[in-house]
C-alpha cells in the first residue's frame, strides 16, 4: 500500500509535502515525495489521504489505564497526601471486573485520540492476561509493599510470571515512599536478566522532598501513620536517595523512565545527568524523563525545569498520567498545555516529546516515533492546510483521530 497526503510529517528531517510512505506487511518500506514513490512502488495500491498530514502515531510514555473510571471524581485535594487517601477509598469499592472495564475504556480513548503505543502502569498484574490491548502496549506491573515489605520479592515474582504473557513488559516499582529498596533491587535485576524496561514515579511532589528531606510534612505524617519504617527521611532529597543510596541498587542502575521529578534540589539535576557522561563521550542517556502536563497543573506542583533537563542532555517524554487527575486521554491536550507554559519550545520539539523521544526511552529508536525505512507502520492522520507551520497546526488538532494505522493495519472511524 501507499499512502499520500498533502504533507508527511517523518520527524526525521523536514515534512514532506506530497508526501508518501509505502507499507508492507507491519512496516514501512519507502517515503519520500509522491511522484518517486509511486515510480518506486507502481505495483502497490494507492490510498490518497488528500489535504491532511501523515505522522507517526503518538506515543504516551506514562499513564494508569486502571483509574479511567475514576475521571472526574476525585477533586483537588489540600495536599497530595490527601489525595492518595481519596483514591484509595475510591479503589476501595472497584472490583476487577471494574478494573478491566476501566482498562478497556481507556484503550478506547487512548487510540481515539491518536495514541499507537502506550506505557500502561497496572497494578493488577494478574488480570492482564484476560486483556487484549488494541495498540502497542507496554504494560509495567507496579508494585507495592509499604503494608507487607517483608515479601518484597514474592509481590515482584507474581507480577512478572502475570506479566511474561504479554509481548512488551516491564516493572514499575510505584515511589520510593511505597516501594522497599528490596522492590527496587529485584525488579533492577530481573530488568538485567529478561531485558526488561523499569519506570517509577520520583519526586513528583514537594511533600514527597518534605518527607525525604525534612521527615516532615503531610505525606510524612501519612506515610509513618501506615506503618512504613521511616529511618530513610531526613537527610537526602529523593533523587539523591535514589541514585545516592547503596541500598536501592545492587550495581550501577540500569535505564529508568523516571515520571515527573517536578521538585529538585538544585544538585538533583547534575547528579541525574552525570550518568550520561559514558566513556568516549557518547550520547547515551540513562534516564527519560516523563512530564505529564496536565496531571501537573490539577496537583499544582512546582514548575517543571523543562531547559535544565535539556541543557543536560535528558530524554524528555510527555504522558497523560490517570484519569484519577486529568480529564481525558489526549496527547494532543497533553503538548497544547506544555505549549501554554514553554512558550518558546518550537512545536515540532513538542511533537516529538510525544514520537521520537518516547520511542527512544522505549528502546525502540529503530522502530518506533518516526516515519522511516523499517519503521513500525503506526501512523496517523490529521487535516492540515496551512503550509507555513505545520507542527503548530497538528498540535492545535483538537477532534478524534479519525484515520490511523498500526502495525500496518487501517484503523478508520
Ligand atoms: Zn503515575
Amino acid at each position: 500500500m501507499i499512502i499520500r497526503a498533502r504533507v508527511v510529517v517523518t520527524m526525521d528531517g523536514p515534512p514532506i509535502e506530497n508526501g508518501a510512505v509505502a507499507i508492507s506487511g507491519n512496516r514501512v518500506v519507502d517515503v519520500g515525495k509522491f511522484p518517486e514513490i509511486w515510480a518506486r512502488q507502481s505495483n502497490r495500491k494507492i490510498v490518497d489521504l488528500g489535504e491532511r498530514a501523515l505522522l507517526p502515531g503518538l506515543i504516551n510514555a506514562h499513564c494508569h489505564l486502571d483509574y479511567t473510571c475514576l475521571r472526574g471524581r476525585i477533586r483537588p485535594q489540600k495536599s497530595f497526601a490527601d489525595w492518595i487517601r481519596a483514591i484509595n477509598s475510591a479503589k476501595a469499592n472497584l472490583s476487577s471486573e471494574d478494573y478491566i472495564a476501566s482498562i478497556t475504556e481507556g484503550f478506547a480513548e487512548a487510540a481515539r485520540f491518536g495514541t499507537t503505543t502506550i506505557v500502561n502502569l497496572c497494578a493488577f498484574p494478574e488480570l492482564v492476561a484476560q486483556i487484549d490491548e488494541p495498540i502497542r502496549t507496554w504494560w509495567f506491573g507496579e508494585l507495592i509493599d509499604v503494608r507487607s515489605s517483608d515479601c518484597a520479592n514474592e509481590i515482584v515474582d507474581l507480577a512478572v510470571r502475570s506479566l511474561k504473557s504479554k509481548e512488551n513488559w516491564g516493572l514499575a516499582p510505584h515511589a520510593l515512599f511505597t516501594a522497599s529498596p528490596n522492590v527496587f533491587r529485584h525488579c533492577e535485576e530481573i530488568a538485567r536478566r529478561e531485558n526488561i524496561l523499569l519506570t517509577t514515579h520520583l519526586a513528583e511532589s514537594h511533600e514527597e522532598f518534605s518527607m525525604f528531606r525534612e521527615a516532615s510534612g503531610p505525606l510524612y505524617k501519612f506515610m509513618k501513620e501506615i506503618g512504613r519504617d521511616m529511618n530513610d527521611c531526613g537527610h537526602e532529597t529523593p533523587v539523591g536517595l535514589f541514585l545516592g543510596a547503596p541500598d536501592w541498587h545492587n550495581s550501577t542502575p540500569p535505564n529508568w523512565i523516571v515520571a515527573h521529578l517536578n521538585q529538585l534540589a538544585e544538585s538533583d539535576f547534575d547528579l541525574l545527568a552525570t550518568p550520561t557522561k559514558v566513556a568516549g563521550g557518547g550520547s547515551t542517556t540513562t534516564f527519560a524523563i516523563v512530564h505529564c502536563p496536565r496531571s501537573h497543573k490539577y496537583f499544582g506542583h512546582s514548575p517543571f525545569q523543562f531547559e535544565k533537563f535539556r541543557e543536560r542532555g535528558l530524554n524528555i517524554c510527555l504522558g497523560t498520567d490517570s484519569l484519577a487527575s486529568n480529564v481525558d486521554l489526549n496527547l494532543f491536550a497533553e503538548m497544547r498545555q506544555f505549549q501554554k507554559t514553554f512558550l518558546k519550545i518550537s512545536p515540532a520539539e513538542i511533537l516529538s516529546m510525544a514520537t521520537v523521544n518516547p520511542g527512544r526511552a522505549l528502546r525502540q529508536e529503530t522502530r518506533l516515533g518516526k516515519i522511516r525505512f523499517g519503521f513500525y507502520a503506526d501512523l496517523i492522520s490529521v487535516p492540515c492546510v496551512s503550509s507555513s507551520n505545520v507542527f503548530e497546526e497538528i498540535i492545535a488538532f483538537d477532534q478524534p483521530v479519525d484515520w490511523s494505522m498500526i502495525d500496518g493495519q487501517v484503523r478508520s472511524r
